[in-house]
């Protein structure tokens, strides 16, 4: 019997023939009572999974949101599909709508976690008399403390369990780990959920990197990119790490009299509400925003995501990518870092509570930052990183796998940074070693012994920078591993490195290529 209604459902109400890939399977096993665990990429089609079952059953789906915003145009498209939606909030102003949703009157109803915690269990228990189909728990990364969302009021949802039993429960997500996947079935207390997890690859999205120097020369150049975009009516989106850099590119585009909007928390809700309308709206194109900016923005058709310094780690990177092109035209992701931003992994681990939480936080940065340097494809390392295969090891849609950028082979150099700080005992920064190789005599040096180093001094032709641009680029390619213990950062040769270093002597290396970026070619 389900078959053909589910179908026809989807095609009365949302007007499509077809479900995407999964989509069917999950909202069967919806149907069926069961619990499901749902990862699937930004753009996907996710919501379709809990907005179908309702309209089957003639049931009330409940589905916790973190957003506000999010709810709100949810259940404005909703109603103009003739399904009765409906949200719960503190912002919520209609007096009748939580006896309407008491009494199961809407299809769909939204809430915030908050709301969902307040609410008293004659709610819920008048709401199962009448009927619930499912609770679904939507943007379920933020219940995890692994994840880089983190928010206290996801934890309390595990009450609801108790409350609605027989309800099956969806966690849905974009971005997870396995870490996380683990830890939204435990708290979401998922009973043997059906779990769906679909590709991470976004195919129209092509990915690319470039290093900058902070100062006026690149944001003119970042500006005049910019402008290119409002030129052609491409929405973009300019990601900055700091209200500051918001602030700083938002003026140098007014400057140059480009059209467009600011999203910050400093900034007030009025403010940043009708920016960010108007960006919806398309009254201007770009949009330039911190990461509060994004959750939830239900915009098909962004052209370009451009991350001005690196993100904070790579599932948020993905996620802030992610919104890029979802109507399935070939769009830009486009990241600029600077190595300054890669200090700034204490400030990131402020909010860590635990040891381990502090790791996970240097593990994710770190990840971003290789992500920025790899020399590889970049959708290779980004899939991977996600625990995915992409069939090829080349995608032909990123900066590594189209430029011809010149690779040269420096086992030379390589040997003598490896050796060196693997003679220097491998639990340094990579200042010391650095300065070891370049002949400093140090105090510090000079205590530790270290300018008896076969290799002090034989790095003097090559500035620190150099050294530490080298470094990045044996990190990305396995060759160093850096590892964090609370605030330190200290790098040691790795397995590969290990292996390159007993391959033979320095002057017969097997070659080690090393893509010749503008840091080393200077
Ligand atoms: P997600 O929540 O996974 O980010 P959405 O649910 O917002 O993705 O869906 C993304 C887009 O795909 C929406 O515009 C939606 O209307 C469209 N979509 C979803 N399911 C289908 C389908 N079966 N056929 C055609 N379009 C679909
Ligand atoms: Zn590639």
């Amino acid at each position: 019997m389900q078959g053909p209604s589910m179908e026809s459902t989807l095609k009365k109400f949302f007007g499509f023939s077809t479900f995407r890939p999964y989509q069917k399977e999950i909202v069967d096993s919806i149907l069926q009572g069961r619990d499901c665990l749902v990862v699937m990429a930004t753009g996907s089609g996710k919501s379709l999974c809990y907005q179908v079952p309702p309209l089957i059953l003639n049931k009330t789906a409940v589905v916790i949101s973190p957003l506000i915003s999010l709810m709100q145009d949810q259940v404005m498209a909703l109603k103009e599909r003739d399904i009765r939606a409906e949200y719960l909030s503190s912002a919520q102003n209609d007096p009748n709508a939580l006896t309407n949703a008491e009494r199961g009157l809407y299809d769909i109803l939204y809430m915030t976690p908050e709301k969902a915690c307040m609410l008293p269990s004659s709610f819920w228990s008048r709401l199962l008399d009448y009927g619930i189909c499912l609770l679904a728990v939507d943007e379920a990364h933020c219940i995890s403390e692994w994840g880089h969302n983190f928010r206290v009021e996801f934890k309390q949802l595990d009450k609801l369990r108790d409350v609605l039993l027989n309800v099956p429960f969806v966690g849905l997500t974009a971005t997870a780990t396995g870490k996380v996947r683990d830890d939204i079935v435990k708290s979401l207390k998922l009973q043997s959920p059906y779990i769906t997890i679909g590709s991470f690859d976004r195919q129209n999205l092509f990915y690319s990197c470039q290093s900058f120097v902070r100062g006026s020369a690149f944001l003119n150049e970042l500006v005049s990119e910019i402008s290119t975009c409002a030129a052609k009516t491409e929405s973009t989106i300019i990601y900055c790490t700091t209200v500051k850099d918001v602030e700083e590119v938002f003026a140098s585009l007014m400057e140059s009299r480009v059209q467009a909007g600011m999203y910050h928390g400093q900034m007030s809700n009025k403010a940043r509400e009708d920016y960010h309308r108007s960006f919806i709206r398309d009254e201007f194109y770009i949009m330039v925003a911190t990461i509060a900016f994004g959750m939830g923005i239900d915009k098909p058709d962004i052209r370009h995501v451009i991350h001005y310094g690196c993100p904070k780690s790579l599932e948020s990177y993905y996620q802030e990518s992610g919104r890029c092109g979802r109507d399935g035209i070939p769009s830009n992701c486009r990241l600029y870092y600077t190595r300054s931003d890669f200090g700034k992994g204490d400030f990131y681990c402020s909010e860590a509570r635990t040891a381990d939480q502090r790791e996970a936080i240097m593990d994710s940065f770190a990840a971003a930052q290789r992500y920025c340097m790899v020399t590889t494809c970049r959708r290779n390392f980004l899939l991977g990183y996600f625990g995915e295969t992409y069939p090829s090891s080349r995608c032909g849609t990123c900066d590594n796998c189209t430029s011809s950028k010149k690779e040269i082979d420096m086992s030379r150099e390589a040997f003598l940074l490896m050796a060196c700080i693997q003679s220097c005992g491998g639990h340094w920064g990579l200042n010391l070693p650095i300065d070891v190789l370049r002949g400093s005599r140090s105090k510090k040096i000079l205590d530790a012994r270290f300018d008896k180093i076969p290799f002090h001094g034989l790095g003097k032709d090559m500035s620190a920078n150099w050294w530490k641009a080298l470094a990045s680029q044996l990190i990305a390619q396995d060759y160093l591993v850096e590892t964090f213990k609370d605030i330190y950062k200290s790098i040691r040769v790795g397995t590969k490195g290990n292996q390159f270093l007993t391959s033979c002597n320095p002057d017969y290396q097997p070659p080690l290529y090393i893509a010749l970026t503008p840091e080393l070619a200077g």
